[in-house]
C-alpha cells in the first residue's frame, strides 16, 4: 500500500545484521562462494515460522558473511538506504560489536564503520536522521557488558551525537538480565538511553521486575508483561507508571513464535490502554518485511484507520533518543507532509 511507504516513519527497533536485504546478502554471498550458504539459511520467508532457537542459529550464518569493516560499511550504507527508501525519516539503528581475529575487525573498529556509513548516508544526501545504540548481547555476561558499555561511553563523548544508547539483546533464553545491572546501571549513569528487551519469552517476571527497577528508556517487545499472559500486574503497573514506550514487532514475533497470531498480539493491550507504542520491524531482513507493512499489517489486523496509524508514527518522534532540536524538526516535517497524505 503507498499509503504507509510515503507515509514519514519512525523506526526505533533494527537489529543491524537483521536488516540485511536480500539483494545485499546476495552481495555478500559472491564475496564470499565458499560458505555455500543458500538464502534459506539467511531468512524466514512469508509464511514460514521458525521457533526462536531456530531464528538465533540465522544470525549466524549472518554473522560468517559479515565479518570485515568492508562488509559492515556496505551493509550498514545499504540498511540506511532501503530504510529511507520505504519512508523512514529517523532511524535508530542497534547492533552487537564483533571482533574477528582473522580479519583484523575489533569492537572499536566494527562501531567506527557503522558510524562512518551514517556519516557517508547523511554526505550523500539521504533524506533520514540515523543514530545508533550499541547492543550487549545478554549471552555474554557482565565483563564483556561491561566493556561494551565502556565503548558505548566512548563512542557517545567523541563522535558527534551518533551514538545515542545502549540495547539489551541476544536469546532471551540464556543467561539472567539481572547480572549484567551493574553495567546497565553504568550506562545508565554516564547518559547512555537504554532501550531493553524484556519479556521476549514467558516467566521472565523476575528478570523483568529488576530491570524495570532502573528504569529502561524504552522496552523491546514486552510481549509477557501483563498477566493474562503469564506475567504480572505489578510489572504493568511499573511500565505505566514510568510511562516506558513498548517497541512492537508484529511479523518478528508472530514468525518467531513468541506470539500465536497477528490478532493475539500484545498490540491490541497496550493500544487500548493508550500507552505509548512505536511499531517497529526488528529484523526486516530475516523476516522479510518492511516497516511500512508492519503499519498495514497493525492497521489490517486491528481495524485502525490511516488517521490513527498516522499518529502512531507521529507520537513515536518523542519515543526517541534525539535530542529535542532534532525532535522538533521531525515534527515539523511531519506537519508538512500530512496534506500531501490525506
Ligand atoms: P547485530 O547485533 O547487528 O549483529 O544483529 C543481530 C543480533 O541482534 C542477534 O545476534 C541478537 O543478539 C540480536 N537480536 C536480533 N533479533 C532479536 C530478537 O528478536 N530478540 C533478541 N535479540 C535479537
Amino acid at each position: 500500500d503507498l499509503f504507509y511507504r510515503q507515509m514519514p516513519k519512525v523506526e526505533l527497533h533494527a537489529h543491524l545484521n537483521g536488516s540485511v536485504s536480500f539483494s545485499t546478502i546476495e552481495k555478500l554471498m559472491a564475496r564470499k562462494p565458499h560458505l555455500n550458504i543458500e538464502h534459506n539459511m539467511t531468512a524466514i520467508l512469508s509464511g514460514q515460522k521458525r521457533t526462536l532457537d531456530e531464528c538465533f542459529q540465522v544470525f549466524k550464518v549472518i554473522h560468517q558473511l559479515i565479518d570485515t569493516e568492508e562488509d559492515i560499511l556496505m551493509v550498514a550504507k545499504d540498511v540506511i538506504r532501503e530504510f529511507a527508501e520505504d519512508g523512514v525519516k529517523y532511524l535508530e539503528l542497534r547492533t552487537t560489536p564483533r571482533e574477528d581475529k582473522n580479519t583484523g575487525m575489533t569492537k572499536r573498529s566494527y562501531v567506527q564503520t557503522v558510524i562512518e556509513a551514517i556519516r557517508q548516508c547523511k554526505n550523500e544526501g539521504l533524506d533520514i536522521e540515523v543514530r545508533l545504540l550499541v547492543s550487549v548481547d545478554r549471552r555474554h555476561g557482565v565483563e564483556v557488558a561491561m566493556k561494551t558499555v565502556k565503548l558505548a561511553e566512548d563512542f557517545m563523548r567523541s563522535t558527534d551525537g551518533f551514538v545515542v544508547g545502549l540495547d539489551l539483546s541476544g536469546d532471551p533464553t540464556v543467561g539472567h538480565g539481572g547480572d549484567l545491572l551493574p553495567a546497565l546501571q553504568k550506562a545508565k549513569n554516564c547518559g547512555l538511553k537504554l532501550s531493553l528487551h524484556l519479556s521476549e519469552v514467558p516467566s521472565q517476571v523476575d528478570e523483568s521486575e529488576l530491570l524495570l527497577n532502573i528504569p529502561p528508556d524504552r522496552i523491546g517487545h514486552g510481549t509477557f508483561l501483563h498477566p493474562e499472559v503469564g506475567g504480572a500486574q505489578s510489572l504493568v503497573d511499573k511500565v505505566m507508571k514510568n510511562n516506558t514506550p513498548l517497541e512492537l514487532c508484529l511479523t518478528s514475533n508472530v514468525k518467531g513464535q513468541t506470539v500465536s497470531s497477528y490478532s493475539n498480539h500484545h498490540l491490541l493491550y497496550w493500544y487500548q490502554k493508550g500507552h505509548p507504542i512505536v511499531i517497529c520491524t526488528d529484523d526486516r531482513g530475516v523476516f522479510c518485511t518492511e516497516l511500512s507493512k508492519e503499519y498495514q499489517l497493525a492497521a489490517s489486523t486491528f481495524s485502525l484507520s490511516r488517521e490513527a496509524m498516522w499518529s502512531l508514527s507521529q507520537k513515536a518522534i518523542d519515543f526517541t533518543f534525539a535530542p529535542d532540536s532534532l525532535k522538533q524538526q521531525l515534527h515539523q516535517k511531519w506537519f508538512e507532509l500530512h496534506p500531501s497524505l490525506f
